[in-house]
């Protein structure tokens, strides 16, 4: 058998904010080609990681590795380049452009104004729909992002977060605030995407989401791993029942 190689690895990683240790000393191993999830509760430090990771912050010490290459305090748009997708756990699309035009300009912002100018290129415009359908709201592509409900603007994210192909995806939480019928669909697409080769990295409070979902879980709490493996294994270590339900 194939032995599970490393799509992010993290060593000492550290980040205070005041006296607040949020991350503390996390040395944790993702998969590559996995669907991979970190749990944690409220204030375990999981949006600190994830932030860190993706260079929206800087670690205080400690590094990350993006397949074996040191990435430590790269700023965003560079570590997106090398490969690396990533959400916000609050929507950022544009709330004035259509559903369309968000998932163009997510691509490459000449790719926008090819289309508004009537010079667009189809392939993109078509891949942009056929995205849209996949997160099953293409009959919206004419709205403005500002209309849609609040799942539908979280699946026009994700949307858009594909669009470019990412070989590794990082959600932050992606199905808070989102009814459980779409939480469904996110499932469902990521199990799909997950199998014709994309690595996933989800960051969520939603235990149950997690668990069916993820084959490789990292338990935070107080901004560390206390658990990893699979959701079998994580839950029925103690150490996780203690963090979560405080027995
Ligand atoms: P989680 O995402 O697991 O809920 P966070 O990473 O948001 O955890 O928070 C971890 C700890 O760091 C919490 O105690 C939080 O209050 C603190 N923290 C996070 N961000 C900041 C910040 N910008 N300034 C001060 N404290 C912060």
């Amino acid at each position: 058998t194939a032995v599970a190689t490393s799509i992010l690895t993290t060593d000492r990683l550290t980040k205070s904010f005041g006296g607040v240790h949020a991350v503390n000393e996390a040395s944790v191993t993702f998969l590559d080609g996995k669907i991979n999830g970190l749990i944690g509760p409220n204030g375990s430090g999981k949006t600190t990681f994830f932030n860190c990771v993706t260079g929206m912050i800087k670690p205080d010490s400690g590094s990350v590795q993006l397949r074996g290459r040191d990435i430590t305090r790269w700023a965003p748009h560079k570590i997106a380049r090398a490969g690396l997708g990533r959400s916000f756990q609050l929507c950022r699309t544009f709330p004035r452009m259509t559903v369309l035009e968000n998932m163009l300009v997510a691509v490459q912002p000449h790719t926008l104004g090819d289309y508004l100018g009537g010079s667009h290129a189809p392939s993109t415009v078509e891949r942009a729909r056929a995205m849209l359908a996949r997160v099953g709201i293409d009959h919206l592509e004419n709205a403005e992002a500002r209309d849609l409900s609040y799942g539908q603007q979280k699946l026009l994210e994700l949307g858009s977060t594909l669009m470019s192909d990412p070989p590794f995806v990082m959600l932050d939480e992606p199905a808070g605030g989102v009814n459980p019928s779409l939480i469904e669909r996110i499932a469902v697409l990521i199990r799909e995407l997950n199998d014709e080769g994309t690595t996933f990295l989800i960051v969520e409070h939603n235990m149950d989401l997690i668990m069916k979902l993820c084959d490789h879980i990292v338990v935070f709490d107080r901004g560390a791993p206390i658990a990893t493996g699979t959701a079998d294994v994580i839950q029925s270590d103690p150490r996780v029942l203690e963090a979560y339900l405080g027995v």
